[in-house]
């Protein structure tokens, strides 16, 4: 992989993949991005000194970078065909790494047709541009053309208290956010089948680490405790969820999309299954560590529960046998090692999260507006 096109590449894991790639790899990147409320230049302030982020985020970019020959940005929609036809056209992609979504699943609940519009009609239009695009090639450029998929796990569904995910686990998404993104994977697999377009396709578990959007659950607790705030639990805080560092699944990806087979599907999962009360406790003990609070007291006293999410999944968890048996992928944080890092670099970089936390998300609960108002924002 010469000329990656990464789309989403300014929100969470897209910019992980960024920064990735320009710091392991010799490969010049595009960065396709609507900047929509999720995306945040300035999480790629330490590969490009083009960043358009806040004025805070401009003095970490100077700080941090030269200019960077390899890597360029584009703000731009994938639903937008013109656009992304001159987009493959001008740069000349061998690889492309779709990220670009919508991604919070209270947001799909109170709104989903953004979901419907960037998850399915942008990862089609995407698909008919890579198509005429690859077909153009000359054979030996065909070959190495690979368009990747990012996904998630929670195309799944939801499992019981035993059991794990496989490659082979029968879709059955629940939320509209599962439910677009899962059109979006059968969309890919249908163009390699149908087409013979090569994809790789990837579903992810949870995955959490820096430069995560504040409205998520794991930063939304550090930074609420940090603010003194109550700190939400929906429901009982029984849900279970597999986590996966950040670092771990980019570095997964890159793997996948260059030495995954056409057509196949890879299953990431740290392997780290926690119920969301123990999420929440694991930060609570490590603040009270490393930034104890003034009245002596744990911020776990600040923890609350609250009404449940509709339709809220109990328990995901993946099995990403495949991916470490055939790729040689294994994850290099488990979940103790890596949430302890993001408390950290949560303390450490305020630059990056606290006009975020001023301006585009101020912690209002999202996904009720079916159900009676409440003061708080809870969970992924
Ligand atoms: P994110 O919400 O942090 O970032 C999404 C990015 O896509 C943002 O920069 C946004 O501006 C951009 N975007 C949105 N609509 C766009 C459009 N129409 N055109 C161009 N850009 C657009 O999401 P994330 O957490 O980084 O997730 C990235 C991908 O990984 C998603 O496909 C998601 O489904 C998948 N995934 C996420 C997780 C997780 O835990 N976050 C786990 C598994 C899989």
């Amino acid at each position: 992989m010469n000329r990656v096109l990464v789309t989403g590449g300014a929100g969470f894991i897209g910019s992980a993949v960024i920064r990735y790639l320009i710091a392991h790899s010799t490969a010049s990147v595009l960065n396709v991005d609507k900047l929509t409320y999720a995306g945040n230049l300035s999480s790629l302030a330490s590969v490009s000194s083009l960043n358009k982020g806040s004025a805070d985020s401009s003095k970490k970019a100077s700080a941090d970078s030269s200019e960077n020959l390899r890597y360029q940005f584009l703000q731009a929609d994938i639903a937008d065909q013109a656009a992304m036809t001159k987009a493959f056209n001008e740069f000349k992609p061998d690889t492309i790494m779709n990220l670009a979504a919508e991604s919070h699943v209270d947001r799909s609940i109170d709104s989903p047709n953004d979901f419907i519009d960037t998850n399915i009609k942008g990862t089609y239009t995407l698909l008919q541009v890579a198509l005429q695009y690859w077909q153009s090639l000359v054979v030996a450029e065909k070959e190495t053309f690979r368009f990747h998929h990012i996904s998630t796990d929670e195309v799944y569904g939801s499992l019981g208290d035993t059991g794990l995910f496989t490659e082979d686990t029968p879709y059955d998404p629940r939320s509209p956010y599962s439910a677009s993104k899962a059109a979006s994977d059968h969309l890919v697999k249908a163009w390699f089948h149908t087409y013979g377009l090569p994809v790789i396709v990837t579903n992810c578990s949870n995955n959490y680490g820096p430069f995560h959007f504040p409205e998520k659950l794991i930063p939304l607790v550090i930074l609420n405790a940090l603010d003194e705030k109550p700190l939400p639990v929906y429901g009982k805080g029984d849900n279970v969820r597999d986590w996966l560092y950040v670092d771990d699944h980019a570095e997964a990806l890159v793997l996948a999309v260059s030495q995954g087979k056409c057509g196949e599907t890879y299953n990431i999962g740290g392997s780290n299954e926690r119920t969301n009360l123990e999420v929440i406790e694991t930060i609570c003990a490590l603040l009270d560590q490393l930034r104890p609070r003034s009245n002596g007291h744990s911020y776990s006293e600040l923890i609350e529960f609250v009404e449940d999410r509709l339709g809220h999944d109990k328990r995901y968890a993946i099995d990403a046998t495949k991916i470490k048996s055939q790729l040689d992928w294994q994850p290099k944080e488990d979940f103790d090692s890596g949430i302890k890092k993001t408390v950290l670099w949560y303390l450490e970089n305020s630059w990056w999260w606290k006009s975020i936390r001023s301006n585009n998300y101020k912690g209002e609960r999202l996904g009720v507006s079916s159900q009676k108002e409440t003061k708080y924002s809870v969970e992924i």
